[in-house]
């Protein structure tokens, strides 16, 4: 689910994205109002986190270009003008939601899922790789069909590599994904997670593959893929 994050300041910029990566999405940041513009022209976003005041242009002005050309993309404005105007006027046109700084990053997580949700029509979005599927907002997996219930870190292990499919997981990020630091996880508690996951998925023509030093990659094995392109 691709974010496009507009704000200048940096240190606030940097943790956002951070930790919206780390909830699986993927995220653009755009410091100047030039680069979101011309982001928004040529990329398609799932939403877009917009902070009004810009060093090169006001937000609201790209809100209302961007509504112009009637495109419908879920618009959660970030502002410190905390006047009545500033809100009302952010809603006329067209925000979906808006957000006071300073705020609590879950709490703007929580609304970036709820817009998401209702821009998807109450339905999560389903990833798919072969006969894996996992419905991103419900956080259920199905393999061939069945829910495949899983322990929850063995879950969260998968939830990471199936977000990401077919790209290189760090360690890091499975263990950010998992909520815990890495000094509470045993050394080889990763290992063991994706060993006791291809055991499971292996039967069904999805492998885990190690890439020693970097990280997993979840993929259909060589079988599986040349049967789903015949
Ligand atoms: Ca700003």
């Amino acid at each position: 689910m691709k974010i496009l994050l507009v704000e200048d300041d940096a240190a606030l910029a940097d943790g956002l994205q951070h930790s919206l990566a780390e909830i699986g999405f993927d995220v653009t940041l755009a410091t100047t109002f030039s680069f979101a513009d011309s982001a928004l022209r040529t990329q398609a976003y799932d939403l877009m986190i917009l902070d009004l005041g810009l060093p090169d242009g006001d937000g609201r002005d790209l809100l209302s270009q961007l509504r112009q050309r009637r495109s419908t993309l879920p618009v959660l404005i970030l502002t410190a003008r905390d006047g009545l105007n500033d809100r009302i006027g952010g809603l006329q046109l067209g925000a979906d939601d808006y957000m006071i700084k300073p705020f609590e990053l879950r709490e703007l997580e929580a609304r970036v899922q709820a817009l998401l949700r209702r821009s998807l029509g109450g339905h999560g979005r389903t990833l798919a790789l072969g006969p894996l599927r996992l419905d991103s907002f419900q956080h259920q997996f199905h393999l061939q069909e069945a829910p495949l219930l899983l322990p929850s870190r063995e879950h969260g292990v998968l939830e990471a590599l199936m977000l990401q499919a077919g790209r290189v997981v760090s360690k890091e990020r499975i263990a950010q994904r998992l909520a815990v630091g890495a000094g509470e996880l045993a050394d080889n508690a990763i290992e063991v997670y994706v060993h006791r996951l291809r055991r499971r998925l292996s039967p069904a023509g999805i492998r885990i593959r190690t890439l020693r030093g970097l990280g997993y990659l979840l993929e259909l094995d060589g079988d599986a893929a040349s049967r789903a392109e015949s």
